[in-house]
């Protein structure tokens, strides 16, 4: 006999001031939402007739508040969350690849299959408290590699975060680790396939073209075919990337990724701060995603990245964080700044940025996914933000983003697929105060290790 099927999950958001950009002014006072297994089904403003949600729904009171979809992070390291505050002895770095020898190398290696899990439920929990509802993840354990992934995952899928993770493959530690991480990133993507209600996506990650022989470019990229897995990788974030590359190879990094079949639709290429005009025609013509990560290239002294450039040549440039803190309305932030002292215009950036953390950033999510992300809209995820902000001026769907970028508001209920996961500002799946507490621990055994 057929099981009978279950009900689907239904949540009504009741209350608050909506923005969906396809509906008249572009928001609804007074807005309700009805998210039924996990998408949106419905969308209006006043009242809301009771037959309309079906029997028992879960309410989600949003008076007074404002409604947005979740934000998307486009490339991070949750394996960096316990580096927060760290003190090593004699650290110094003069540049770029010091910083990453003397500390994150250091630190990868150090790391256990439970701080993998810990530090990804961490990082999670502190990205939803900031209204980022997705997160790719680009992950490194050298000591250990095997089913680091699904630790990464788990820790994700506990904080009910929505996402994805890679293993970032590198011959730095040796041709055994580099064939160990090309494998995580198949083990996993497989596992996934058989696993259809996880949120959590994957990729072939690949550490940057300085650290990556052409055999096992080679390899990395047969196994991403063979699975029809994106790249996710660094692309010359800083000089060092591309000296390599043309002393070894005779070519720049996107030219030589691109040679060697890297560069595509479904490829992530963070960063790409030194990359000429040519290799901006090649990203281009490939299709290839470049994801920005402002804060990072500032804060590593590598350059700023020719985002206007790459912009206005049509390549679809989102944001990502690299790390450096949770909240990617920061980094939105941070890159307006960095484009406006890059090109000395006092007013560049501020519609291109709001396209790309807005638009961009939804449309590569989705794309990786599967999934429709970044709008409040009908067969959408009912992946929202609900925000408290008294504004001080008039608040409307044209001056939205500076108010995301200079406001006030505070992130008070986040659902992902429909379910709440913070409330009042905390996780309401997992107990903070124990998970810091665990993470304080975890932490202060891993630097005593590095
Ligand atoms: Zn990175």
């Amino acid at each position: 006999m057929a099981k009978p099927k279950r009900a689907k999950a239904v949540t009504v958001v009741k209350g608050g001031t909506v923005f969906a950009p396809k509906i008249r002014k572009g928001l609804l006072d007074d807005g309700w939402i009805i998210i039924k297994g996990g998408k949106i089904t419905k969308i209006g403003e006043g009242d809301l007739k009771k037959t309309a949600t079906g029997d028992r729904p879960t309410v989600v009171n949003a008076t007074g508040k404002i409604v947005l979809p979740g934000f998307i992070n486009c490339h991070t390291h949750f394996y960096s969350t316990l580096a927060r505050g760290i003190t090593l002895a004699g650290y110094s770095p003069r540049n770029f690849k010091e910083r990453l020898e003397s500390l994150w190398w250091r630190l990868d290696k150090a790391l256990t299959y439970e701080d993998c899990y810990w530090s990804a439920l961490v990082g999670s929990v502190l990205s939803l408290k900031a209204g980022v509802t997705t997160v790719f993840d680009h992950h490194s354990s050298p000591g250990s590699i095997d089913k680091s992934l699904d630790a990464t995952a788990g820790g994700m899928g506990e904080a009910g975060i929505r996402g994805s993770t890679c293993y970032e493959v590198t011959d730095r530690d040796g041709q055994d680790r580099a064939s160990l991480g090309i494998y995580e990133n198949v083990r996993f993507a497989r596992a996934l396939k058989r696993d259809r209600r996880s949120r959590i996506g994957s990729f072939m990650g690949l550490h940057a073209s300085f650290t990556l022989s052409l055999p096992t470019l080679f390899r990395a990229r047969d196994a991403a075919n063979d699975l029809g897995l994106g790249f996710h990788l660094h692309v010359a974030e800083d000089m060092s990337d591309v000296r390599d590359s043309q002393k070894k190879y005779r070519r720049r990094v996107v030219t030589r990724l691109s040679e060697a079949g890297i560069l595509s639709k479904k490829t992530l290429a963070i960063h790409c701060v030194h990359v000429s005009d040519s290799e901006i025609m090649l990203l281009r013509k490939t299709g290839t995603n470049v994801i920005t990560c402002p804060r990072s290239n500032l804060s590593n002294a590598v350059g700023a990245s020719p985002v206007g450039k790459m912009f206005r040549h049509g390549i679809r440039v989102g944001f990502g964080s690299d790390g450096f803190g949770y909240n990617i309305l920061d980094d939105a932030y941070t890159g307006i700044l960095a484009w406006r002292l890059a090109e000395r215009l006092p007013d560049a950036g501020s519609v291109e940025t709001r396209l790309m953390l807005l638009r961009n950033n939804p449309i590569i999510a989705s794309r990786a996914l599967d999934i429709k992300l970044g709008e409040v809209a009908e067969g959408h995820a009912g992946d929202l933000v609900i925000l408290s902000y008294d504004s001080p001026t008039p608040l409307d769907a044209n001056n939205l983003w500076a108010h995301l970028l200079n406001g006030e508001l505070v992130v008070d209920k986040v659902l992902v697929g429909g379910k709440v996961v913070v409330e009042d500002g905390r996780s309401c799946l997992v107990d903070e105060t124990r998970v810091f507490e665990k993470a304080r621990r975890l932490a202060a055994d891993l630097w005593r290790r590095i």
